[in-house]
């Protein structure tokens, strides 16, 4: 893999590139309905594992761990987990928004399926990564908490969950908003489900989650950024997309944005349509002080 921090061409090829034509088609035998904003789904709620906004995150979204931003203990525990075959069917990543639950998930279930020898996961070169970030890969879904949110969708979720070699992964964001009877069935079905089945529930709420959905899952903690990784970041996706800056825009950029890394993103999205170069004065002018 390249080295995430080097940045040497004005624009990054990125295997997230929303142009791929990712997971179109059937989920089983239900048709996949395309909405105007480029989101899928059928009608149990899956969306396939796309999104076709072409903001700057989005764009230059992180591929492996070590482009990973700003949560260095859940990086290495998530590959610690993977190298030491510690996968269990639910996992659960908690924290405040836009601070890499979604990024990591992806990264995850790339890792998880990646066929390199290598602890540094996903290698990006094997056939699962071609696969993976070509946007062909069928075995990761993003599941809508709230179309989902009822115990037949669930049941039918897990049913078509069939075994396979590979690693079949959901993403359910937002989990604090399934019912309680949608909780009961997913963890009354856990230890039933193949061990190739992972279940990654995303929330900012861990506090209104079931006490058994906190306590059967394995947890991971993501914190606010600092900073200082904003501003890092910030500065590559300026050079990627070659647009000028003053670095002391971006750490005003950095401090609004008040830890999360994707309202920073937004910010520089805005920024970068409305001057060739981000000055202190441009960021005073389109963000509201
Ligand atoms: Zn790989």
């Amino acid at each position: 893999m390249p080295d995430s921090g080097a940045i040497s061409s004005s624009r990054i090829p990125s295997c997230w590139d929303e142009e791929q034509p990712l997971l179109l088609g059937h989920i089983g035998k239900t048709p996949v309905i395309e909405h105007k904003t480029g989101w899928k789904h059928n009608n149990e709620g899956v969306t396939p594992y796309l999104d076709s906004l072409n903001s700057l995150g989005k764009k230059f979204r992180p591929k492996s761990f070590k482009e990973f931003v700003g949560q260095n203990v859940v990086a290495r525990s998530l590959l610690t987990a993977i190298s030491n075959r510690r996968i269990t069917s639910l996992f659960l990543f908690h924290g405040p928004r836009g601070t890499g639950k979604t990024s990591a998930s992806r990264i995850f279930d790339a890792a998880l399926n990646c066929l390199s020898f290598y602890i540094d996961k996903p290698c990006g070169l094997c056939q699962e990564c071609l696969l993976f970030f070509s946007g062909r890969n069928r075995n990761v879904k993003e599941v809508d908490s709230v179309r989902i949110n009822r115990k037949e969708r669930i049941k039918s979720l897990i049913k078509n969950a069939e075994i396979s070699s590979r690693f079949k992964v959901y993403i359910i964001d937002e989990c604090h908003l399934l019912k309680g009877e949608s909780w009961a069935t997913i963890l009354n079905n856990l230890e039933e489900l193949s061990q190739r089945v992972v279940f990654i529930a995303i929330t900012l709420e861990l506090d209104k989650l079931p006490h058994n959905a906190v306590s059967k899952s394995q947890k991971y903690q993501y914190t606010k950024l600092k900073e200082i990784d904003i501003i890092s970041r910030s500065g590559k996706l300026c050079v990627a997309e070659g647009v000028d800056f003053d670095l002391d825009a971006l750490n005003f950029v950095a401090t609004k944005s008040k830890g999360s890394l994707r309202d920073a993103e937004m910010m520089l999205d805005q920024l970068s349509l409305v001057g060739k170069k981000i000055t202190i004065s441009l960021v005073y002018e389109v963000v509201s002080v």
